[in-house]
This record gives C-alpha cells, sequence and structure tokens, in this order.
C-alpha cells in the first residue's frame, strides 16, 4: 500500500446528494481516500513522498466503484453449458443446471470460476462482490478458495455459503461450519475479505437445520445472506410445511436485521414487507435474472413505500452493473407500465443502498466518494456531449458510460485494473486452464442425472 495521488481527474459522485469537481486530485493513503478536492493539487500535497504512485487522469472520470450486493461465481462454469433438456419452472432450473453444476465444482473449478468471475466483475469497474457460494462437493475450505484467488486479482468481497439439507443433515452442518469458520478468520482484519452466513433458501433449510445453526452461531451477529421467494415453490413450502409465510419464519429464526440481504423476495406480500422494513433487513434485486427464469418481478415500489432499503444485485446472471442498474429501470418501469418512474429508486438502490449494504458488512465506508472512506474507485474513459452537473450526474453514468470504457479500477488503494486489463493475472494462461477445468466440470455435469421435471 502507501500512497496514491490522482490528478486532473473529473470527480463523479453520482448519489443523489453527489457532486461533481470538473478538474480535481484524489489523495489514498494506506488503502483510505485522505482527501479529493476540485483544483490543481496544493503544494502540502504536491511534495515529494516516497514510494507513492501517480496517475494523470486527464481526460477520465472518476466514479465509485460498483458493488454487487448478490453474485454466484460459480455460475460462470454455466457458459455455454446444455442441460440436455427444456425447464418447466423455477425447481427445473435449479434441477436441470444449478445443482448439478455446483455439485460438479471441486477446489480447481472453484479457484478458476472466481478469478475468472471476479476478473470480469474488476473489468466491468465493480470492485466489491457479495458472493452466495455452492459446491456440495467441496465444502470444507471452499471460501478460503474463494478467498484467495480474488485477494490475488484485487476484488474485495463478501463471503457466504450456502446451507442446504437437501443432500442430508451432514452436508448442511458442513455449510454452516465452513460459514462460521471463514467469518471468524477473516473478521475484523479490515483486509479485502468479510464474511456472513448464507442459507440457499427457506424450501431447502429444514427448521432442523435453522435450530442447528442458531446453536452454532452464539454471539456472533454475522448478517444472514438467503434467497426469499424467488420461485412460486419457496413461499408454498413454507405455508404447507410450517404455517407461515418465508419472512415470518426468517424472523422467527433471528435471521433477519440490518446486515441481513432477503434476495428477490418476488413472491413476498404485505405483512412480509413490514417485517423485513421493521428489521431494517435489506432487499437485493436480481431483475435480469428473474425474468430470464421467468418467475416475475418483485413489488419494488411496495416495498421502498412500506420502507425497505432496496440495493441490486445480479445473481451471477452477469458481472456487469452497468447493465443491471439500467436493466432494473427498464424492467420495473415496464412492469409498472410507468414511463417516468423509478429514476431516483434505481440511482439510490445502486449507489447508496449497495454502498450502505457493503460498508455495515466490512465494517468501513466503501462505495463512497469521502474521506476516509476506501480507496474504491473507477476512472472511466467518457467524454461528455453535454453539460454534467450534481443534478444530472447519474444521467450521464447511466445513459453514456459503460463497463467498455473502464480504463483503470482502485480497489483498497491499489490499481487492480489498468487499460481494462486486470494487472495480476495473464488472461490467457487463464483462459487455457479454465477451459481444461471446465472439460472436468461438464463431464461430471452430464454424469449427474436429472431428477423429474416437477410439472
Ligand atoms: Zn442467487
Amino acid at each position: 500500500m502507501g500512497e496514491l495521488l490522482v490528478r486532473n481527474a473529473r470527480i463523479v459522485y453520482p448519489a443523489t446528494r453527489g457532486f461533481v469537481i470538473d478538474h480535481g486530485w484524489l489523495l489514498v493513503r494506506e488503502g483510505v481516500i485522505a482527501g479529493l478536492a476540485a483544483g490543481s493539487v496544493p503544494l502540502e500535497v504536491a511534495r515529494p513522498v516516497a514510494g507513492r504512485q501517480e496517475i494523470d487522469a486527464a481526460g477520465m472520470t472518476l466514479l465509485p466503484g460498483l458493488l454487487n450486493t448478490h453474485m454466484h461465481l460459480y455460475s460462470m462454469y454455466s457458459r455455454g453449458i446444455s442441460t440436455g433438456r427444456a425447464s418447466h419452472n423455477f425447481l427445473d432450473v435449479l434441477q436441470d443446471l444449478w445443482w448439478r453444476l455446483d455439485r460438479s465444482l471441486l477446489k480447481d473449478a472453484c479457484w478458476m470460476s472466481a478469478t475468472f468471475s471476479g476478473m470480469d466483475s474488476l473489468r466491468c469497474g465493480t470492485t466489491t462482490i457479495i458472493d452466495h457460494h455452492a459446491s456440495p462437493s467441496y465444502v470444507t475450505g471452499s471460501l478460503s478458495t474463494l478467498s484467495d484467488a480474488l485477494g490475488k486479482i484485487g476484488l474485495r468481497h463478501v463471503l457466504s455459503y450456502e446451507i442446504t439439507d437437501r443432500n442430508g443433515m451432514p452436508e448442511a452442518v458442513e455449510g454452516i461450519e465452513e460459514n462460521l469458520r471463514f467469518f471468524d478468520e477473516v473478521h475484523d482484519k479490515r483486509q479485502l475479505a468479510s464474511g456472513m452466513v448464507g442459507l440457499h433458501a427457506s424450501f431447502t433449510v429444514s427448521d432442523a437445520t435453522l435450530a442447528t445453526l442458531r446453536k452454532r452461531v452464539g454471539s456472533r451477529d454475522p448478517g444472514y445472506h438467503v434467497h426469499v421467494a424467488e420461485g412460486a415453490i419457496d413461499e408454498a413450502d413454507s405455508l404447507n410445511k410450517y404455517g407461515k409465510r418465508i419472512v415470518a419464519r426468517l424472523d422467527d429464526a433471528g435471521l433477519l436485521g440490518p446486515r441481513s440481504i432477503a434476495v428477490h423476495c418476488v413472491g413476498v406480500d404485505a405483512s412480509e414487507r413490514e417485517l423485513l422494513a421493521i428489521s431494517g433487513t435489506p432487499v437485493v434485486v436480481n431483475t435480469v435474472s428473474n425474468m430470464n427464469n421467468a418467475v416475475g418481478l418483485p413489488a419494488v415500489r411496495e416495498m421502498l413505500e412500506a420502507g425497505i432499503h432496496v440495493g441490486i444485485g445480479t445473481d451471477g446472471y452477469t458481472a456487469n452493473m452497468f447493465e443491471e442498474f439500467r436493466n432494473t429501470l427498464v424492467g420495473l418501469r415496464h412492469r409498472y407500465e410507468d414511463p417516468s418512474g423509478f429514476w431516483t429508486q434505481v440511482q439510490e438502490a445502486q449507489i447508496e443502498t449497495n454502498a450502505d449494504i457493503v460498508s455495515r458488512l466490512t465494517g468501513r465506508s466503501v462505495g463512497r466518494l469521502e474521506e476516509g472512506a476506501a480507496a474504491d474507485f473507477v476512472l472511466v474513459d467518457y467524454a461528455s456531449p453535454t453539460p454534467l452537473n450534481p443534478g444530472n450526474a447519474f444521467g450521464h453514468v447511466f445513459f453514456g458510460m459503460s463497463a467498455d470504457l473502464v480504463d483503470t479500477v482502485v480497489v483498497n488503494g491499489n490499481v487492480v485494473v489498468k487499460g481494462h486489463r486486470v494487472l495480476a493475472v495473464n488472461r490467457e494462461d487463464l483462459e487455457r486452464e479454465s477451459q481444461k477445468v471446465a472439460k472436468a466440470v461438464w463431464e461430471s455435469f452430464d454424469r449427474l442425472s436429472w431428477l423429474p421435471t416437477s410439472n
């Protein structure tokens, strides 16, 4: 680490109460933003400092790094795969694709998917991911494997393992232990890695597993990362087996709170929205994934009216947050047949709520351009054809900027992408290695037989 000085940048913080500095500088010390201001670098900052790195950002726009608050790195190995038959509904999608794929992942595939997918995230200007991992054939140690890979390329991460007993209790217990082992290993270290506890979904987690989890968590407050009512099967299962809706079940198990993330929430009702709001549990929506799985879109307007904080993730569908927040806006406008709705709400979800979620889980200010925040930012090669000011900055980010224009990425004060290339890896070598691993993953995938279709 040490110091990094960025000069001559246009600095844009595209928050609802953000700012634009047409020509300014930003100083990083020990991974943290130590100062930023308009104009030329003042003399006391410009003095020579041994080992300081400098970037002349003339022509570039500096933005806070984008955050992806729900990701599945392992989904990378689904690219180009064939399940061999058509899935008729959400459960089929899980059984035909995801539960065969995750079971096929061993250590090398976990490492490679984190490296490759993490590299894609960085190149798209994403500086933190909150990942939800599953690899039932390699549970213990899997989160450390992902973390090693992500640490090497320099991507900030919050990891958890998807606890489930759909394959039996021993595997559920192994998942619980892996979450807690990793959480304890990285907690409060203030490095690139943080942990939380993951659960796959209500319909794949029994009360016995929840009781075991609660006992093992003890006095920790890790926060819980769980898919909620993504497909209709989840809510129906909870009502059938437990006589209550999913969010009530999670509340009874003590899993809600500001450090937790309720992902999707497509099928939640007003009573569940109230519980999410009262407990301060943020919801992370994943619009493109929902549309791809044909499960409908969540009632975001009603969530916001209930006082829920809504963030945005990709669910592993893409690493590109520029693409995701655009599609979130158009998806919601389409859902509500409202051509002028959701502008401020999507801006707030992407820039502010995602930053709040990551900051709570990492114990530091992340995703913001302010003194004392983690020095995670991007330089975008963007020429502005129209006036750019605090009132319309998000409009420029939304309509003018894209992942392709991300030139330089800084995470924790370190330059990790330059000229659109991740510095820590040789992409050609990585591609070759990854394809070798993919062959083994796909062979295993093909050997795992289908379960009967659910309709
Ligand atoms: Zn997911």
